[in-house]
């Protein structure tokens, strides 16, 4: 399949890597920044319970901000590995060309607009379409 925009010119695949391998760099070292800080964290015994739930809210924080990262670093990778197939900035829902606006905003945009939409309104709606859920495991 060949990548051309609405506008007739393919996405320059060139820059959109280079930002997308910028952004990966960018999530693994805040990843790693807060790995140490965890392990900094672990080594302060709580003296009471204050402290003690304290610590299980920081480390709840932690988890959290860590699993969102770990699924950014998915999408990006994943954005990259599509350049590679040359199938980036193809909608993965209905196979039309992502906007330029759309792929300058989300660089790792796997659905159009339209697609997008539809499929958060699915996940309002309570269905599970999260094929990343397992991706801290
Ligand atoms: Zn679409």
């Amino acid at each position: 399949m060949k990548i051309v925009n609405k506008n007739g010119r393919k996405p320059n695949l060139a820059r959109y890597r280079k930002v997308l391998e910028a952004k990966a760099e960018e999530v693994r070292r805040s990843m790693s920044a807060q790995k140490a800080a965890q392990v900094v964290a672990r080594l302060d015994v709580p003296s009471d319970e204050g402290d003690l739930s304290q610590q299980h809210h920081e480390e709840w924080i932690f988890l959290n901000r860590n699993t969102i990262d770990m699924k950014l670093l998915r999408e990006v990778s994943d954005a990259l590995l599509r350049i590679g197939h040359d199938h980036y900035g193809i909608c993965l829902e209905c196979d039309e060309p992502i906007s330029a606006k759309r792929l300058e905003a989300v660089p790792w945009a796997r659905y159009c607009v339209t697609c997008q939409e539809r499929i958060a309104a699915r996940i309002a709606d309570g269905e599970v379409v999260d094929q990343y859920q397992d991706a801290d495991r």
